[in-house]
């Protein structure tokens, strides 16, 4: 198999969905062999369905993040369906409304809605990462690549606690990347600025004019768009790339 992933054992989580799906379908288009996880386990499996109607290789998992048994135990069985463990998009994440705290100020936000919002959204990559690591540290080496976000290098209204997990999400993405280097695990971040999927659904029915006003592009991404991002980083190509965060946003963040 030809491709940019080709021989490669990659795991995605938040592969149910949006980012998540389109990433581990181009992930098998480019050669890999793919463990789709998420906590929507028949979504997960529709993933993997596709993949292996479209000559793929492909297995599904259930998963919670945020809870560190569950997430050791995905890593392992990754490495028990396919032998190894290459690359890592640890992408699953939620948004302020499915914490209950949908279009609230930071003094309106809720404890258990912040609370959450970190364990998935922080804690869930941090758990990922350290499983994944510990096994890529005994086979030599991998890639990694965190969904971030904008919220991930700027403040955005109504969103506090989403933004400041998406921040240290940024930073764990740094300080592995530097901690990781000399083992030959890379790690980055991609940035997805306004992407079309469930998530932004109900935000741009209710203020997408202001929002996309604040695009250079004028339009939202396209989940593929962020995959494209996430292949290349996972890729050899990008073998002197690590640390680094990367936005895709069709220009949100370069005012
Ligand atoms: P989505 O809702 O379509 O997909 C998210 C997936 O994550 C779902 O399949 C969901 O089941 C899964 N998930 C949620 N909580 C989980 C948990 N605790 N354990 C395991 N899986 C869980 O959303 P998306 O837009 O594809 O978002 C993917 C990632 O991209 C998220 O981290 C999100 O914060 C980030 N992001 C999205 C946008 C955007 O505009 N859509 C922008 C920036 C960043």
């Amino acid at each position: 198999m030809v491709g940019m992933l080709a021989g490669k054992v990659a795991l995605i989580t938040g592969a149910a969905n949006g980012i998540g799906r389109e990433t581990a379908l181009l992930f098998a288009r480019e050669g890999a062999r793919v463990a789709a996880a998420d906590l929507d386990l028949k979504g997960a499996e529709e993933t993997a369905a596709l993949i292996r109607g479209a000559g793929g290789e492909a297995a599904a998992f259930s998963v919670e993040v945020s809870d560190a048994e569950q997430v050791e135990a995905m890593v392992n069985e990754t490495i028990v369906a396919f032998g190894r463990l290459d690359c890592a998009f640890n992408n699953a994440g939620i948004a302020p409304a499915h914490v209950g705290n949908n279009a609230k100020r930071m003094h309106e936000w809720s404890e258990e809605g912040f609370d959450r919002m970190i364990a998935v959204n922080l804690k869930g990559v941090w758990l990922c990462m350290k499983s994944e690591i510990a096994r890529m540290l005994e086979a030599g080496g991998g890639a990694i690549v965190n969904t971030s976000s904008i919220a991930g290098l700027a403040g955005l209204p109504t969103s506090s606690a989403y933004v400041a997990a998406k921040h240290g999400v940024s930073g764990l993405t740094r300080t592995a990347g530097i901690e990781y280097a000399g083992d030959d695990i890379r790690v980055n971040a991609v940035c997805p600025g306004y992407i079309a999927t469930d998530m932004t659904r109900e935000v741009m029915s209710r203020r997408g004019n202001e929002i996309l006003a604040r695009v250079p592009a004028r339009r939202m991404g396209e989940a593929r768009e962020v995959a494209e991002m996430a292949c290349w980083l996972c890729s050899d190509r990008a073998s002197f790339v690590t640390g680094a965060t990367y936005t895709v946003d069709g220009g949100y963040m370069a005012w």
